[in-house]
């Protein structure tokens, strides 16, 4: 017997599960180095390649190589920055908020040689800033976040930002653990040299395994780096990665589910479909801001992402009154985000009102986001009164 509430979960991860994915994980557990495994990794290696706009198959010659590292999305981006840059090289971090700072925390804690490039919180990164950073450092890799949770600014033209980084000679690590199955990722134009993301966000699973794709430069450059450890090491796990297999032991139950859920999002809701339902989450959420007095869009126009929102409360809305309205809405069945609290530590020891966020990514349906919007709204105007 157990006493575990069942949360309609829109924090920014883990998210909500559809039942059917939710039932996978009671499919059989299997031998992970058996032939049963294959019935589900060969599924799951195809399936997140075709996700990124990859070849199902792997050629050797396409540009982007896959490995699963049991874990989460933080053990993708340490295995990538402890694989590629070498100890007498710099690394560059450009951050945008707390999980930009994370990838310099996990480079530093590596002993790599890290500075770094921070914008305030709420802002997007600008291609001249960084373009002065890396005449200032010349680095070797550089780690830019696609998506930065603890905000939600989403830099859509990621892109431009790898091209600049490869023109000035160096690797571009970028975090997508927050996008990646919530809009359209393309790894065959992006220019990449690592991309991470794991489960538990936009593709709507259990946390329990990083998701590391690596451009063929990449993995040339980690062959050649020394003291990559054991369970951060991109080569080892390539090695396995070409049999369709894991490391370590991965979960069972979440590669039933994985397995499940990629047939799901390519051939059922296909990924059109799921990316134009965040896009039309996203817009549910910003016209729901308007209505609400006091309370703003934290994030700027042309940064604003599809998978969760993040809003600033009104002058006398305190943590202390969002931690209130998360109970209110857990005694209706929902779980409210009351933002990212080290960031809101921040902004109120300088006298500013917190933030909070709205997770509007994976599985997430518009009838479910409604009926949380309906009492989420009376609830945060009770708070600014
Ligand atoms: C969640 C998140 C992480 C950390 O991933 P874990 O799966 O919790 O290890 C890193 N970066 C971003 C942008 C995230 O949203």
């Amino acid at each position: 017997m157990h006493d575990f509430a069942d949360l309609a979960l829109f924090i920014t991860g883990p998210t909500w599960i559809r039942p059917e994915a939710r039932a996978a994980a009671a499919l059989p557990e299997f031998g992970h180095r058996d032939a049963e495994a294959n019935k589900r990794f060969d599924r799951i290696f195809h399936g997140l390649r075709v996700l990124a706009g990859l070849p199902a198959e792997a050629s050797g010659s396409d540009g982007m190589q896959l490995c699963l590292i049991p874990g989460s999305g933080t053990n993708a981006l340490e295995t990538a920055v402890r694989s590629l840059a070498a100890d007498d090289e710099t690394v560059l971090n450009v951050s945008v908020g707390a999980f930009g700072d994370l990838f310099h925390g996990l480079a530093l804690v590596n002993g790599k040689r890290a500075v770094q490039l921070s914008f305030p919180p709420g802002e997007a990164m600008d291609l001249a800033t960084v373009e002065d950073a890396l005449r200032q450092h010349a680095p070797a890799v550089v780690t830019l976040s696609h998506n930065e949770t603890s905000t939600g600014v989403r830099h859509a033209d990621i892109g431009d930002y790898c091209a600049l980084v490869r023109r000035h000679g160096a690797l571009p690590l970028v975090d997508g653990v927050s996008i990646f199955g919530g809009e359209s990722v393309d790894l065959t134009t992006m220019g990449a040299a690592a991309y991470a993301t794991s489960t538990q966000k936009c593709l709507a699973l259990p946390a329990g395994l990083g998701i590391l794709f690596a451009s063929d430069d990449a993995v040339e450059k980690a062959k050649h780096v020394k003291n990559k450890g054991y369970v951060t090491d991109l080569t080892r796990h390539l090695d396995r990665a070409a049999k369709h297999q894991t490391l370590t032991t991965p979960s069972t139950s979440l590669a039933n589910q994985l397995a499940v859920q990629l047939d799901y999002i390519l051939h059922e809701e296909t990924p059109a479909v799921r990316f134009a339902r965040h896009r039309a989450l996203r817009d549910m959420v910003h016209a729901f801001a308007e209505t609400l007095p006091g309370y703003r869009l934290l994030a700027p126009e042309t940064a604003r992402s599809p998978s969760l929102t993040t809003l600033r409360c009104p002058d006398g809305v305190d943590s202390g009154r969002l931690k209130q309205v998360k109970e209110t809405l857990r005694a209706r069945g929902f779980l409210f985000d009351t933002g990212y609290g080290k960031l809101n530590v921040i902004l109120e020891g300088k006298g500013h009102p917190p933030i909070f966020r709205i997770g509007h990514m994976g599985d997430m349906q518009p009838a479910m986001l409604t009926a949380f919007l309906d009492l989420l709204g009376p609830a945060l105007a009770e708070a600014a009164r």
